[in-house]
């Protein structure tokens, strides 16, 4: 098979790996996870906000793998709650960042006795792409709006999926094919953006090819 160009991915986050390759495929570049870089650091997500944390995510995993690197922070922020979880969405209930069970009963705790109008909320992601140096070549921040349901709704998606209602839908981001969100999520939103760009940096020749 031919060499194609790639950036570094800098997310352990599998889901996310899938949704950001699903969109940028045919830009012809490739996502490459962390998992292929034994000398992968694990960077702590420290930041106020997500352009903090993704701009932090991507710079020093560059500046440790010397390679172009695209990261990504993003959460669900619900108006009620003034914005929380945000930056805190993957551990809202506790220091696994995995657990998703918890944090959503956390967010149904929460948001008891609240009506449905009053459960806007929007997923926001940050995109933050840079060259070998640390750079930034690509910035940009992405939303999708809903609303937080009183209970989960199918298995689709990952973290608040389940919660998560587009109105115009009348179904969660847990009901939903994957192939919609390939269009509407704050992810692909952002990911859209940068293909371009990536195809812009493959013609010029300056992505390394594996
Ligand atoms: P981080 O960007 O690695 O800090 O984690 C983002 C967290 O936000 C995830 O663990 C999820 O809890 C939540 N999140 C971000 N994007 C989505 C999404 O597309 N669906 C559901 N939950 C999401």
């Amino acid at each position: 098979m031919s060499q194609r160009p790639y950036v570094v991915f800098g997310t352990s986050n599998r889901n996310k790996a899938i949704e950001a390759t699903r969109v940028v495929a045919a830009s012809g570049v490739v996502l490459r996870p962390l998992s292929d870089f034994p000398n992968a650091i694990d960077v702590v997500e420290d930041g106020q906000t997500f352009a903090d944390n993704a701009r932090k995510k991507a710079i020093e995993q560059a500046l440790c793998l010397h390679e172009w690197t695209l990261a990504e922070d993003s959460g669900v922020c619900v108006n009620y709650l003034d914005g929380a979880p945000g930056v805190h969405s993957a551990r809202f209930a506790g220091e696994d960042p995995r657990d998703d069970k918890r944090n959503n009963q956390k967010l149904i705790e929460l948001l008891q006795g609240v009506p449905l109008e009053k459960r806007n909320a929007h997923y926001a992601c940050h995109m933050t792409l840079v060259d070998p140096n640390g750079t930034i070549v690509f910035d940009v921040e992405e939303y999708c709006r809903g609303r937080i349901l009183l209970q989960e709704h199918g298995q689709n998606g990952f973290g608040y999926d389940p919660l998560f209602e587009i109105v115009e839908y009348h179904r969660t981001f847990g009901e939903l094919s994957p192939s919609i969100k390939a269009v509407i999520s704050h992810r692909a939103r952002a990911t859209r953006r940068l293909a371009p760009v990536l195809v812009q940096l493959a013609r010029q020749n300056v992505l390394p090819l594996f």
